[in-house]
């Protein structure tokens, strides 16, 4: 269930625990009044105007007054379009208890997660896919999540599928008002302008359609990284994972100076594999930049395979990170098994014979699978879902036009293609997706 959106809500929106200061937040039309039953200040505080009041707070049981900032914005102007007030305080966990115990008998309500981005939401502030933005941004989990999820709050999808939708909407009125008027043959638009304002909403989705592939692409990247010691074989290995990857494969140790990445599907599952620098000591700076690329991708990599060289015996520093446990997790293989069997337990592979190959392309794609799903994701594939319908919808629509068919046929995927741009901009929506997506976040969002 929504909670209701017309309480006073409160809870501490800063990070818990001791040190620094703590945020207490209120919003609803009761905020104000339930900060001043604990904050007083020497100025009188004015209701209408946004400001910041230096002050104390008073708390049962404490004898002496402590130090404390009141925020105040004033309804419609703010985050969740209600009065908001914020108490600044010292950071103590039982502190920000009494205070926050104080504001509840004074007719505030716990916030529930994610009740200051519903009312957001509910007032119109942000979009569905804003919304979820915001919890993609709390819930990221490393700089490429953030970076889209920041681009997707900056309006990055919201704002072109809310244009199409005023186009369409725009378009529908004027088919519907031809329709009403169908008796005396009278046109509000004509054939080729509805031809050309459904190409252009057609060539605009696509557009994010796009975009939504290529964020899911990036997104579910699982990244293996090819490592080892120079010569040991992980060029050659690459190009015969990888389908069309051309990585230079030479006797002479060294020759990878740089890294490749390709992309390619095992199993339906996307996978980037990259194949970098050997390691040994850098003798020059561009050896010594090769090497740091190494590090870089494999300190960014989901899963290391470390090509051992059947021929030759596995040194101490290579038996030292098979054993190392914390992530990335290395997986050790052994390469040219066609020349020299792998040692004991270890997988053999040759990507002269394809000797293990199968064996690796399927231990890519179990990984990849059981890989956790980035915070936007559902996001992600809701979307994916009704871009696809809405272009379906455009796309009869425009045969419909081309075919000349009834005005009543073209109305009707019309309304179609915007109840689908609704449900993903959140125009429409229903309790349960709200539910889901809201409660998702932390209290005090
Ligand atoms: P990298 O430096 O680790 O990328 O190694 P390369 O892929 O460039 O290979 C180094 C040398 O080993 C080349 O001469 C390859 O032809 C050879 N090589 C690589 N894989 C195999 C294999 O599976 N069997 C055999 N016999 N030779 C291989």
């Amino acid at each position: 269930m929504i909670p209701h959106p017309e309480d006073t809500i409160v809870a501490l929106s800063s990070v818990p625990g001791g040190g620094g200061r703590a945020v207490v937040r209120l919003s609803g039309m009761a905020s104000l009044r339930c900060a001043l039953t604990v904050f007083s200040t020497a100025e009188p505080v004015l209701p209408g105007k946004r400001r910041f009041y230096v002050g104390k707070i008073c708390l049962p049981g404490i004898h002496a007054p402590l130090p404390a900032d009141l925020h105040f914005w004033p309804a419609p102007r703010t985050y969740t379009g209600q009065e908001l007030v914020e108490l600044h305080v010292v950071s103590s966990p039982p502190l920000v208890g009494l205070l926050i115990g104080q504001l509840l008998s004074a007719g505030a309500r716990p916030a529930q997660p994610g009740d200051f981005t519903l009312r957001a939401f509910l007032a119109g502030k942000l979009d569905l896919t804003r919304a979820e933005a915001v919890l993609g941004v709390i819930e990221a989990s490393d700089r490429n999540e953030l970076r889209q999820a920041l681009a997707q709050l900056a309006g990055g999808l919201s704002r072109p599928l809310q244009e199409l939708r005023e186009d369409l909407l725009n378009l529908l009125a004027d088919v519907e008002a031809g329709l009403d008027f169908a008796e005396e043959d009278i046109h509000f638009v004509n054939q080729a302008e509805m031809l050309q304002r459904l190409a252009k909403g057609l060539a605009q989705l696509t557009l994010v359609q796009k975009q939504l592939d290529q964020r899911a692409v990036d997104n579910q990247q699982f990244r293996v990284v090819l490592a080892g010691r120079p010569n040991s074989g992980k060029s050659s290995l690459f190009n015969a994972l990888a389908p069309g990857a051309r990585a230079l494969v030479s006797p002479i140790a060294g020759t990878t100076r740089d890294y490749l990445a390709k992309r390619f599907l095992v199993d339906d599952t996307c996978v980037e594999i990259i194949d970098t620098a050997g390691w040994h000591p850098a003798e020059d700076a561009l050896e010594m930049r090769a090497q740091a690329f190494s590090g870089q991708q494999f300190s960014q990599a989901d899963l290391v395979l470390l090509c051992l060289d059947a021929t030759r015996p596995i040194l101490e520093h290579e038996r030292e990170l098979l054993r190392s446990k914390p992530p990335p997790q290395v997986f050790g293989i052994a390469t040219k098994c066609d020349l020299q069997p792998a040692p004991p337990g270890m997988l053999g592979t040759s990507a002269m014979t394809q000797l293990g190959l199968d064996q690796i392309r399927s231990l890519l794609a179990d990984r990849a699978r059981s890989q956790p799903q980035p915070a936007l994701a559902p996001s992600l594939s809701r979307c994916r879902n009704h871009v696809h319908h809405c272009l379906d919808y455009l796309r009869k629509a425009h045969a419909h036009v081309l075919n000349e068919d009834p005005p009543e046929l073209l109305a009707l995927e019309l309304r179609g293609a915007l109840e689908t741009l609704g449900e993903m901009i959140g125009a429409v929506y229903t309790d349960d997706l709200l539910d889901r997506i809201f409660s998702r976040f932390c209290i005090g969002k």
